[in-house]
């Protein structure tokens, strides 16, 4: 296998090429916060959409959901989240840095070999305050999680939906955590993007559905072209568990730092709508008709975080790669068509009429099927071809002079570099057939 890409490479490309830039830059920045550009902008509409289509639009049993971020405080209370969503955090006497202690082998900094001090715990939610007046019956939480959005609305959804188990609820949102040791990019910062499904399942039927989420997950990502063998699915030990769940297994990634969570799956048994219904004093159960008995459902949760995910395919994709005919190096995204920012770039070969009305008219029927660039700056093609290369195009269309008089352009395909002639009249649907939808 070769060596993952260092992220400071992709770091250094999401900016140059407008993916994702430092947040607050001209102010120096913002601790571990970031902004997407406009291409990375696409790319993360593309990851939420494919998710979405894969877990909703292709699925007779599950409906969607969009909740409010902020919500009544008792919903944390009663999930747990107030008492036990919490990190261990140690501090260094020395360099005064702060650790999850959890994330420290041995009890010196890793710094600067300094003095840890005990751990104590540290509440990850964000604390706010609802109204004019800053005081604690005023106090809100900005979601850690947009599971809970899902558990508090089971029986609106079950009802309006008139939905019989086994069904799931899918909800992608922002999502906050005061993150002690946030990093590594887009991995893990305090602002973030959640795609989440809780299936709601007959008790007695969690353990046929949890190992089929867990395989659904994982060829998710291998179907939009991650490599397998840079993904793997790991069991939670029973002492890793969250207070909450009798089964995880995380999808994990080869990072450049080394294999690392992309999404959990979870085995949430009945936990959080008990905890709901007992706190609320509301009956949450649903009735089964062929059993005719009211039964709590237990619930398979697959969790994703969507600037993780779009990390995963942005170091997937990279690839430099020597070009046999001239010897250079190019850098090629090799992100699935689906998933890439700009599908089809328009390239007149020159810059002058009657060529750019040409490939303008071109651009304003291709550009309604897809998301394209219009690159007429002239220059070598070869130049711009590269620079489609760089942000993961899969199609370029190059008009040139013999264009007008044969009415057919030219299509080059980013990962073969294979040029065929196409009869104008025939583009929209080549292209369709070539990207595939
Ligand atoms: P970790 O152990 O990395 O802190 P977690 O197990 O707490 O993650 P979950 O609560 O299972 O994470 O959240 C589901 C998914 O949400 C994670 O797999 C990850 O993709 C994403 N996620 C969680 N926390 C963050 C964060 N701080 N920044 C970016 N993505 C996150």
């Amino acid at each position: 296998m070769e060596n993952p890409v260092p992220l400071e490479t992709i770091v250094s490309l999401a900016k140059r090429r407008g993916f994702v830039f430092q947040s607050s830059e001209i102010y120096g920045g913002f601790s571990s916060t970031w902004d997407y550009g406009p291409l990375g902008v696409e790319l993360k509409r593309n990851v939420k959409s494919a998710w979405w289509r894969a877990n909703v639009q292709e699925r007779d049993d599950v409906v969607g959901l969009d909740s409010a971020i902020l919500m009544a405080p008792q919903v944390w209370q009663a999930s747990g989240h107030l008492t036990n969503f919490t990190d261990p955090l140690v501090d260094c006497k020395q360099c005064k840095m702060r650790f999850r202690a959890d994330q420290v082998d041995g009890p010196r900094c890793p710094n600067c070999g300094g003095e840890l001090t005990e751990a104590r715990n540290f509440n990850l939610m964000f604390k706010t305050f609802v109204g004019p007046v800053a005081d604690e019956a005023a106090v809100a939480y900005l979601r850690p999680e947009t599971a809970q959005g899902i558990f508090v609305n089971f029986l609106n959804v079950q009802g309006a939906m008139r939905r019989k188990l086994p069904f799931g609820i899918a909800q992608q949102g922002k999502s906050f955590r005061n993150e002690i040791t946030p990093g590594n990019f887009i991995f893990r910062t305090r602002e973030f993007e959640q795609m989440e499904l809780e299936y709601f399942v007959k008790p007695g039927e969690d353990d046929v559905w949890f190992p089929r989420w867990r395989q659904a997950r994982f060829d998710w990502y291998t179907r939009l072209g991650v490599r397998s063998d840079r993904l793997r699915l790991r069991d939670h030990e029973p002492s890793e568990l969250a207070h909450y769940a009798k089964a995880t297994s995380d999808i994990e990634y080869l990072f450049p730092m080394g294999w690392s969570e992309l999404e959990g799956i979870a085995n949430r048994t009945d936990f959080d709508l008990r905890r709901h219904m007992e706190a609320s004093g509301k009956d949450l159960r649903y009735f089964d008709e062929e059993a005719n008995t009211h039964l709590l459902p237990y619930v398979i949760e697959p969790a994703a975080g969507v600037d993780r995910a779009t990390l995963v395919f942005l170091l997937d994709a990279y690839d430099e790669e020597v070009v046999a005919a001239t010897g250079d190096t190019r850098v090629v995204l090799r992100l699935h068509p689906e998933l890439a920012p700009v599908k089809v770039a328009i390239l007149p070969l020159s810059k002058k009429e009657p060529l750019t009305q040409l490939a303008q008219a071109i651009h304003a029927t291709v550009r309604k099927h897809w998301m394209t660039q219009y690159d007429q700056t002239g220059g070598a093609i070869g130049k711009r071809y590269r620079r489609q290369d760089e942000i993961g195009t899969p199609l370029c269309v190059t008009v040139d002079f013999a264009s007008l008089d044969d009415h057919a352009v030219t299509i080059r395909e980013r990962d073969s570099m294979a040029q065929i002639r196409v009869p104008i009249a025939d583009l929209v649907p080549v292209l369709r057939e070539k990207l595939g939808f």
